[in-house]
């Protein structure tokens, strides 16, 4: 990101979700405005997730932070989508061993649904839509997708969520496996932070 490209002096991420506010700080580091999250503003709506969409989801998240900080508000809904589960886990991906699931049910529920696949029936993608929403301005919405296909013995210390089961064939490599410089290079929100930088780079606001 260069200086010019965001036009506002603050921008609040719209997640409590540590792995997305890590990789979002990674990659607006250099940027002008000061990136805050949450976190620094106490008593904030809880945003319920109750979209059939991701871009549903990312659009409520922003507006309804933006409407409450006063601040431009960037929200990330993204998640896994596995083609031989009709696209599950989906929207749901952060839920999809229950309401309070961690990170590692979620990921023993995904490797015992697709354990039986043979693998090269094992595609998928993750999937981020950006939702970036500021005083005055129409809602900005991106989608960026990352294809690979899921392994069913983990691999990676790095990244978060799906990582250490998501496998890279280009890479040979798990997700979890890459440094975070070359995640963000690839990754989903990677490619759609880099829209949304485009989009902005073309405006005037
Ligand atoms: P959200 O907060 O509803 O957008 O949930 C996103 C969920 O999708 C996360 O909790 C992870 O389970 C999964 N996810 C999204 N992005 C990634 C990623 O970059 N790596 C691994 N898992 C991800």
């Amino acid at each position: 990101m260069d200086n010019r490209s965001f036009p506002w002096e603050t921008i609040v991420l719209a997640t409590r979700n540590k792995g997305k506010i890590r990789e979002f700080e990674q990659m607006l580091a250099g940027y002008a405005a000061s990136i805050q999250t949450v976190e620094h503003y106490p008593g904030l709506p809880e945003v319920e997730e109750d979209g059939d969409t991701f871009e549903a989801n990312a659009i409520k998240k922003a507006e309804t932070i933006c409407a409450a900080t006063g601040q431009a508000a960037l929200a990330d809904d993204s998640g896994l989508e596995v083609d031989a589960l009709n696209g599950m886990p989906g929207v749901y991906s952060a839920r999809f061993a229950g309401q309070n699931a961690n990170d590692e049910a979620n990921n023993k529920k995904l490797i015992s649904l697709v354990r039986d696949l043979p693998p090269g029936q094992r595609h998928a993608k993750f999937v981020a839509v950006l939702a970036l929403a500021a005083p005055g301005e129409k809602t900005m919405v991106v989608r960026g997708e990352c294809e690979g296909e899921i392994v069913l013995f983990p691999s990676g210390e790095g990244g978060f969520g799906y990582d250490p089961y998501f496998f890279l064939p280009e890479f040979g490599k798990t997700m979890a496996e890459l440094s975070a410089k070359e995640k963000n290079k690839i990754s989903h929100r990677g490619k759609a932070i880099r829209k949304l930088e485009s989009i902005l780079r073309g405006r005037c606001i």
